[in-house]
């Protein structure tokens, strides 16, 4: 007999059907199984004196034990769950489970420590679903705009965002790295005349930030085109793709948003633009918030957050044009001010989701600017030669998944959107 999936069954059908056992109840002369498969959970009972073999094979059982179970199914006015049961004609127990080392209430690094078992859970499993459908969301748009999908190394001798916070490789004894972000290569994939790419892989951060928007391992969705006139074609793109991901998932997930993670979907209409150097004054403005330099911390992502909110009715903001000194060497710097560049971060509810920027395509000032950071520019010849025989202007995005999907399910920590989260301390399962 051939499988029916849970979510498909329907009173008066002989049907099989296989899935964890959600609940347990053994009573005197009755016994009430819940089975849940990844579509849905049914009623299963089973009168004891009719049924000695199953109710036996029942006794033994615990919680998240695998069975199959053959059955008819009939309509319940006393059954609470989707009004009908199963009364089963035999029971197979697949896989026995023991006592749960976990439970709903155990604290989330409880629950990392047996991840599989968590992620049982249907609100968990949701995650994934909402999160496959937006990756796929990402690839359709970048694909309507003509883009190629690249897939760069994630083994190099070049750590790609410079400092010290990259994981070494012994590569055959010679010393590797693994990529901070696939930025260089994307860029050569601009050297190589592929005019539009993006990438959905891994970054690898050797940072030791314990907080609840940083892994040491975590998904990416890059982006880089050619041929732009600025930083402000990059978040044209980016603009149109959350747009057409947030309708996306409105259209197919809103009600899942809802009433399982009681949230909603906001499309924004139009994400406003703000400079950095304004928004350190808006900042001390509004909120007396002084201790910005280069760069802008949790907390003043916090407060611009809430400017936009008050002030455009926006979710969204771009913040732009950030002092060199706090991007990476291969930003390029504004023309009309070489103190800034053409920069952006995208944050969305007061955190940080993009940075983005137009890069330095020019051989000799790419040079220079490796050097005015600091950065022996022997350790970037590699690279270095992408730009010595023709290269295109170029900029591109880097968004972090886990992150948007955070922000997007309204959820507390990258922990719950990661599949097997890795942090400072923690590389199990
Ligand atoms: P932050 O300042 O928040 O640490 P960053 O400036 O180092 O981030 P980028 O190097 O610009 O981040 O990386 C691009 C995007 O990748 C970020 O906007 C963010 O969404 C995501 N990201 C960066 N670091 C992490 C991390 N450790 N864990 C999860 N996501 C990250």
């Amino acid at each position: 007999m051939q499988r029916t999936m849970i979510g498909k069954v329907e009173p008066c059908k002989s049907v099989k059907i296989q899935g964890f056992v959600e609940h347990l109840r053994d009573k005197k002369s009755m016994q009430f199984l819940v089975v849940r498969d990844i579509t849905g959970s049914i009623q299963v009972t089973i009168e004891k004196e009719k049924l000695p073999e199953i109710a036996e094979k029942v006794s033994g059982l615990l919680v998240d034990s695998v069975v199959t179970i053959t059955g008819e199914v009939f309509k319940s006015e006393f059954v609470k769950l989707n009004g009908m049961e199963l009364i089963p004609t035999s029971l197979e127990v697949e896989s026995y489970s023991e006592a749960l080392p976990i439970a709903k209430d155990s604290s989330i690094d409880q629950k990392m420590d047996y991840r599989w078992i968590d992620l049982r859970d249907p609100k968990n499993i949701a995650i994934f679903k909402i999160s496959t459908f937006i990756e796929k969301c990402m690839r359709d748009y970048m694909i309507n705009c003509d883009a190629i999908e690249i897939h760069t190394p994630k083994i190099s001798v070049q750590s790609s965002e410079g400092g010290s916070e990259v994981f070494k490789v012994d590569y055959f004894g010679q010393p590797a790295f693994l990529t901070q972000s696939p930025q260089l290569y994307k860029q050569m994939a601009m050297s190589a005349g592929f005019e539009k790419v993006f990438e959905i892989g891994p970054y690898y951060r050797a940072e030791s930030s314990f907080t609840n928007r940083h892994a040491t391992e975590f998904m990416g969705f890059d982006v880089e085109m050619s041929y732009i006139e600025s930083h402000h074609d990059v978040m044209d793109l980016e603009e149109g793709l959350i747009k057409y991901v947030l309708e996306r998932v409105s259209q197919n997930y809103g009600d899942v948003l809802e009433n399982v993670f009681n949230t909603k979907v906001v499309v924004p209409t139009n994400i406003p633009r703000l400079k950095f150097k304004d928004v350190v004054e808006i900042l001390e403005k509004e909120y007396g918030y002084k201790s910005i330099k280069n760069d802008l911390d949790q907390e003043s992502e916090k407060l611009i957050g809430k400017y936009v909110l008050d002030k455009y009715n926006s979710e969204f903001v771009f913040v732009t044009d950030y002092p060199f000194e706090a991007r990476a060497f291969y930003s390029m710097k504004c023309e009309e001010d070489p103190k800034y560049t053409k920069s952006f971060d995208l944050i969305w509810n007061g955190q940080e989701i993009t940075s983005g920027a137009q890069r330095e395509h020019r051989y000799n000032v790419l040079k220079s600017q490796i050097e005015e950071k600091g950065i022996n520019s022997e350790n970037m010849k590699d690279y270095l030669e992408f730009f010595k025989y023709g290269c295109p202007p170029h900029g591109g995005l880097g968004l972090g998944l886990a992150r948007f999907f955070v922000k997007l399910l309204n959820l507390q920590t990258i922990k719950e959107v990661c599949y097997i989260f890795r942090g400072p301390n923690r590389i199990k399962p």
